[in-house]
This record gives structure tokens, sequence and C-alpha cells, in this order.
């Protein structure tokens, strides 16, 4: 039997589809990220049933593949109008659908997906359901793709009919039936035989990110062509499949400037520091500095509060340095909002507005982030936010620099994030020693607080929070001094 996410993961690559099917304890583990995402999915997935509220669900886990299906088969012949999650085979080829609803011309097969507009890979998907229906008897009239709409925005309960965006997708789906029994064939016969011989490439991150991605590069050494930043010169693939691997045999007339500064740096170990470009720089700076970095939620499909849309981050939590005057002391602020169900953003930004001061320079690490969250902030509660306005022409981005490679680090290998540049330029800081390290660990803190949990785990939880974002901010502060002492720069008092 070939289930649809089989036959999905076939499409992508083969072997994916007989390493998944043979030698499953290959595949990498789920990070805690994924496993938001695929939350996340499930939520997309119940509420559009709301699209066509009172059917029958088939639960996952009720019962055995059988049962399921013989219980589908008597749902149709009863006469039920709405059926969700109901189990088809035919022809060996097993799937689920979504939603599927009796309408005036015949069957309407809707798939769900927590996307925001339509992929290829969705084609393939729907088609694969309409042969099986089909072939089961059923006249489906209707094939369409169920998808989030990003111009939602949310005011009290989630309005269904509009964070949904219904596309019909009959005459592309019934375009591919031919391709569709094609692949079905091709992919079973494969199933039966050995392991097929398919080399990483391209195809290894499209549409979907392999999972067995850490079985089929372990060949790769670090570092290696794919770790070549900057993209576009040379294609990483093309030379692979040239036999160029390591950096080290990467013809130099391949290679951009910025190129050929992380293939020195990281074969001789060699450092780039423009004095000239780095004073220019600091002489932006203007005092009181403040050293700003903002966490924010994971992008979910389901907006988690009023006055947000689709995919927004939410900000939760600030860390705030301030240093007043050239080689004064420097202070700390921290906002953590509280996990009680209530939007965070309000306390946000009441307490943004009292930390920051009224004038100098607002350092951010990617200013990009910290801007972007201020501007929505400033559209979704203009009578609170007024006082943000002025805050993004402030901003002086301090991963500027180490983008424009004014200055190199070798241990940076091409990166100028600020978990590469930290520990590069300040060892004695450093992530790792944290329970929290990341963005990421950081919204998925977030969420467990929000799951509620043991108090003493919660406070720990916390203040894991708290810790990370005031390295991020401490770190900038170290970063800074850092760069004026390589370039002795003297600070002037703004
Ligand atoms: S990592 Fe790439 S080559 Fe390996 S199974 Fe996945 S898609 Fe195929």
């Amino acid at each position: 039997m070939l289930s649809k996410s089989q036959f999905i993961r076939g499409r992508q690559c083969h072997k994916s589809l007989w390493l998944h099917r043979h030698r499953p304890e290959l595949r990498d583990e789920t990070t805690d990220a994924q496993e938001a995402i695929f939350a996340s999915g499930t939520d997309v997935g119940q509420l559009a049933q709301q699209l066509f509220p009172g059917g029958i669900e088939f639960a996952y886990d009720d019962g055995t593949l059988s049962e399921q299906l013989k219980r589908t088969a008597e749902a149709i012949v009863s006469g039920v109008t709405t059926l969700y999650e109901a189990t088809f085979e035919y022809g060996g080829v097993l799937v689920k659908t979504d939603i599927l609803h009796r309408g005036a011309n015949g069957w309407e097969l809707y798939e769900v997906k927590s996307s925001t507009k339509l992929k290829e890979v969705y084609l393939d998907d729907i088609a694969v359901q309409l042969y099986v229906l089909r072939g089961c008897g059923l006249t489906v009239a209707q094939a369409s793709l169920i998808h989030i709409n990003t111009e939602y925005v949310r005011q009290g309960e989630i309005d269904v009919q509009s964070l949904f965006t219904r596309l019909d997708v009959t005459t592309e789906a019934e375009a591919r039936q031919t391709d569709v029994v094609a692949a079905i064939a091709e992919q079973m016969q494969l199933l039966a035989g050995p392991e097929p011989v398919i080399d990483i490439g391209p195809h290894c991150d499209d549409p979907y990110t392999c999972d067995f991605s850490g079985h089929c590069w372990a060949h790769i050494p670090s570092p290696s062509v794919f770790d070549l930043r900057d993209h576009g010169k040379p294609d990483a693939f093309a030379l692979y499949r040239q036999g160029i691997v390591r950096l080290e045999d990467v013809p130099a007339d391949q290679l951009g400037w910025r190129q050929k500064l992380q293939v020195a740096g990281t074969l001789r170990q060699e450092n780039r520091i423009d004095t000239g470009a780095i004073r220019d720089f600091l002489g932006e700076l203007t005092y009181p500095i403040s050293y700003l970095d903002f966490e924010s939620t994971y992008m979910v499909p389901v907006p988690l509060y009023d006055r947000s849309h689709p995919y927004q981050q939410i900000v939760f939590q600030y860390s705030l340095h301030i240093q007043d005057v050239p080689d004064g002391p420097v202070r700390h602020h921290a906002f953590l909002a509280e996990a009680d169900q209530s939007d965070p953003r309000p306390a946000f930004i009441a307490t943004l507005l009292q930390h920051l001061p009224e004038s100098g320079s607002i350092v951010a690490f990617n200013q990009v982030f910290e801007i972007g969250r201020l501007n929505e902030l400033i559209a979704d509660f203009p009578e609170l936010a007024a006082g943000l306005a002025a805050l993004p022409e402030r901003f002086v981005d301090l991963m500027a620099p180490f983008r424009r490679k004014e200055i190199y680090l070798w241990p940076l290998h091409g990166s100028y994030s600020i978990k590469s540049v930290l520990p590069a330029l300040v060892p004695e800081l450093s992530y790792a020693t944290l329970a929290i390290g990341n963005g990421s660990d950081a919204a998925q803190g977030w969420l467990e607080l929000l799951a509620g949990t043991d108090s003493a785990a919660a406070a720990r939880l916390r203040q894991d929070m708290l810790d990370y974002c005031h390295l991020d901010t401490w770190g900038m502060v170290r970063i800074v001094d850092k760069l004026r002492e390589m370039t002795n720069h003297v600070a002037a008092d703004g």
C-alpha cells in the first residue's frame, strides 16, 4: 500500500521513499520548531472543518485500516453530507481526504494547507486524491485547495470564512491524472527493488527539507562548497558534480571577493579589518546608546491574538542595555510578558517606552527584525504606540560592518549572525552554556509558558529566557567595545 504522503515523498525523491519504507531508522530527529509547525498544521485542519460544519470525523487512530475503510464506505452509502479525514483505497494507493463534501453536482474534495498560496506540490497531492476517489466510484465534481488568507486580521473569535481562501484546482488536478498513474506504477516498482542510487541535489530541499539529509549528506566534509556564503556564485551543486567538494579545491576564479575572504580565512586563518570603515561606523553612534533585542513567537498560521494576522511574529520579550556616556556604566532593563493568555504587546509597548531613552542611537543586530516588529506595533496599536514612531530612524545595525565584511574574522566561516560573531570576537561570552541558546528556543519557551507548567519549572524557564535575551544585548555592548579597541576609536559624547 502506498499512502498519499509516501507518494508525495516519492515525487520529491525515490530514494527518500525507499528509505522511508525500508530504513526508517535512518531518519533525522524532529526538532521542536518542526513539531510546532506540525501542530499548527493540525490546528489549521481542524479549523477548516468549520467551513463545512456538521460532518463526521474519522480519527486517524480509530481502529484498523480496514475498519476505517469500511466506516468511510458505509458513511458514503448512508448519505452523509460531509466527511473529515475519510479513508479511501484504490489500486494499492491509500488517501485520507481532509474534507469531502456532497455538493449539488457531486462530491467536492478539499485539501487544507497551512500555506499562504498554491504550490506545485499541492497539485500532485490533490491529483492523487482525485485519482483514488474516482477509482472508488465517487463522482467528484470539484477539487479545491483551502489555504491561509494572509489579509485576515483577527478580531475576537477566529472567523474561519475570512481566515481561509478556497481555490478550485479541478482542471489542474485532472490534467495530472496520466502522470499520477505513471508515477504510482513507478513508485510501486521501485519499492519492490533495491535502494535506488540517487545522489544529493537541490531536490533534497525542494519542495520539503528531506528528513534523510543526515544520512545522505554524511560524506560531505565540513567545511565544504556547501558552506560558501553569498548566494549565486558559484553554484555549489555544479561544483559538487565536477567533484569539487572541499573549499581548497575551488578554483579562485569561481569565487566572489567575499567568498575568497571566507576561503582564505578558513584555510589560512586570515582576518580582515578595515579600520577606517569601522571607525566611520562607530562614529555613527550617539549617546546614550541603547542596545535592543526583541524575541517573538513562531510564525503560526492561526493568529494568536486580536489585531494580528496569520504568520505575524508577536513580540513577547526584550532586553535593553543602555550606556549613557562614553566609558560610563551600562544599565539593563528587561521585559518578559506574563504568560496569562492575554496579548503581550500592550505591556511590551508601555515598558519599552518607559525604558528607552528619548534620544541617542538604538543598536540592534539585524535591525530589519526589530524595526519590522516596531512598525507592526505602530500599525496594530496606534493609540498606544505613537511614541514608537520616531524610533526606527535612530537604529544603527551592528550587523552591517560584518555583513559588508569591513571586519571579517576567520572563525565566522562566512557567517555574520550574532551567534557566530559574539564568540569569535568576545570568546569569554558564549551561547553554548545557556539552557536557551537561540530565538527558536525562546519562541518554544514562550509556547511552554503559555501551555502552563508548574510554577517552579515556569520560573526556571523564565530565567533561562531572560538570560538568553540578556546575552544578546550584553554581547552587542561587548562587540562595540571590541571594535573600539581594535580601531582605537575614541567615543564622542553625543
Ligand atoms: S537527502 Fe536528498 S538524496 Fe537523500 S533521500 Fe533525501 S532527497 Fe533523496
